[in-house]
């Protein structure tokens, strides 16, 4: 036994016996582990499954291995997905590092760079945030202002950034800043990189509609960059700015698209339908079908349309070549991805009622409780990332190649 077959055995054999068992069955979105120099836990052996997953390049399995990767081609990399898929085990590691700065590293980083940041992404020593949008630029982010002064080795930055992610959990921030403010918008812009841990940062948490505060307000105030950790040369951000965003989009696509009703998917059996489902036990049947029949007609379009979503960008992973970067068109799984998910959640609603209106209290089971707070973080789905509009402008021009 060889290749791929061979590969799955060696894999299987070792997440069934090394692997911690109380891990199984734990493949939901909450128990993602995001790493960093004070990681959060969602489950007591999130951090020593991270690790001995990293040890074989598992982390970020299609990676060059000099780095500490995996060096796995996409067939590969695949099993690894369904194996892990198979004892429903949680992802290993996640976050910005991996999804984000990592592939940009890959792509416009020094060698010197990726030496230092690559292997602590894949071990999940640090956590990234992302320090790109500001007060006066979101959709028109070319329009930043945050200061970049070099100063011998350094680069002594003053600003705000809003809307950091989980800027309060983070340890560095890969951030867009200004160095030449006389230069046109994009150019002038130096993609950087810095550690968070310095006095010069300020972050603040803001709270959401959700009760969550999942992102904060960054404040610069002669804090210190490396000169070493810009990418891509001073005045050169924008195109890496652009590439990043390509990752974050196929990234926000894949989540929020991809995930279907949560704690639902047998690990054996005939696989269900989980929104058919959850729509059985709150509407009931009728004759073999469900009660309602616009529900049951919504049911089923989100259902198709779920479908329709994972065949096509499996189609585009089996299809794209090794390395091969995101281009423009992850806009379109951004857009749709997205914009699925607020359908789904929004008929989730729908099929519970009443009951997907509460707050707190017995009178509410915990899914539903859940329920009223995922409906609420689904708002945020079509403006992070990159708006809808926004989406809809790149697909236009670079993507169909329509006139202004
Ligand atoms: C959940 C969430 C997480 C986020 N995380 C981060 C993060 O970690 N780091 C970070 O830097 N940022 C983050 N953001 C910020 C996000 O990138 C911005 O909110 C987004 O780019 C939109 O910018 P804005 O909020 O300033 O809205 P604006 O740009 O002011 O847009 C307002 C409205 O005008 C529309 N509009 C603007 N320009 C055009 C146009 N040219 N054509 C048509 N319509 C247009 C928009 O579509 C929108 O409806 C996050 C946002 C959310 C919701």
């Amino acid at each position: 036994m060889s290749g791929v077959d061979g590969f799955r055995a060696e894999l299987r054999e070792f997440l069934e016996r090394q692997v911690p068992e109380s891990l199984r069955g734990h493949s939901g979105a909450e128990m993602g582990f995001w790493g960093g120099r004070k990681p959060e836990l969602p489950h007591p052996e999130s951090k020593r499954f991270c690790l001995m997953m990293a040890e074989r390049g598992l982390t970020a399995p299609t990676w060059p291995k000099e780095y500490g990767g995996g060096g796995l081609d996409a067939a590969h990399a695949k099993v690894l997905g369904e194996e892990l898929g198979r004892l429903r085990l949680p992802v290993p590691l996640t976050g910005f590092g991996l999804q984000m700065i990592g592939p940009t590293l890959l792509q416009f980083g020094t060698e010197a760079q990726k030496q230092e940041h690559l292997p602590k992404i894949i071990r999940g020593d640090i956590r990234w945030c992302q320090g790109y949008s500001e007060p006066n630029a979101g959709s028109d982010l070319a329009s930043l202002q945050t200061a970049a002064k070099i100063e011998g080795d350094e680069i002594i930055l003053n600003g705000q950034k809003v809307w950091t992610s989980y800027g309060d959990k983070s340890d560095w921030m890969f951030a867009l800043t200004r160095t030449d403010g006389s230069a046109k918008k994009q150019q002038g812009i130096t993609f950087l990189l810095f550690d968070m841990a310095q006095p010069g940062v300020e972050v603040r948490p803001i709270k959401l509609i959700s009760g969550n505060s999942p992102f904060c307000e960054t404040f610069l105030t002669d804090a210190r960059a490396k000169l070493s950790n810009v990418i891509n040369g001073v005045g050169n951000g924008w195109e890496v700015a652009k590439a990043l965003l390509g990752h974050e989009r196929n990234m926000i696509g894949n989540v929020f698209g991809g995930g279907g009703p949560r704690g639902a998917a047998p690990s054996s059996g005939p696989p269900k339908n989980a929104l058919a489902e959850l729509a059985r036990s709150y509407i009931g049947d009728q004759n073999g079908k469900l009660a309602d029949p616009v529900l049951r007609d919504r049911v089923v379009q989100v259902s198709m349309d779920h479908r329709c979503f994972l065949l096509t960008m499996q189609r585009s992973a089996d299809g794209a070549k090794a390395g091969q970067r995101p281009g423009p068109e992850s806009s379109i799984f951004k857009i749709y991805g997205t914009e699925l998910n607020q359908r789904r959640e929004e008929l989730m609603l729908s099929l519970r009622g009443p009951q997907s209106l509460g707050w707190e209290g017995e009178a509410f089971s915990r899914e539903e409780l859940e329920q009223t707070r995922t409906w609420l973080r689904s708002r945020g789905n079509t403006i992070e990332g990159g708006t809808s509009e926004v989406q809809l402008n790149i697909i236009a021009k670079r993507v169909l190649e329509l006139p202004d």
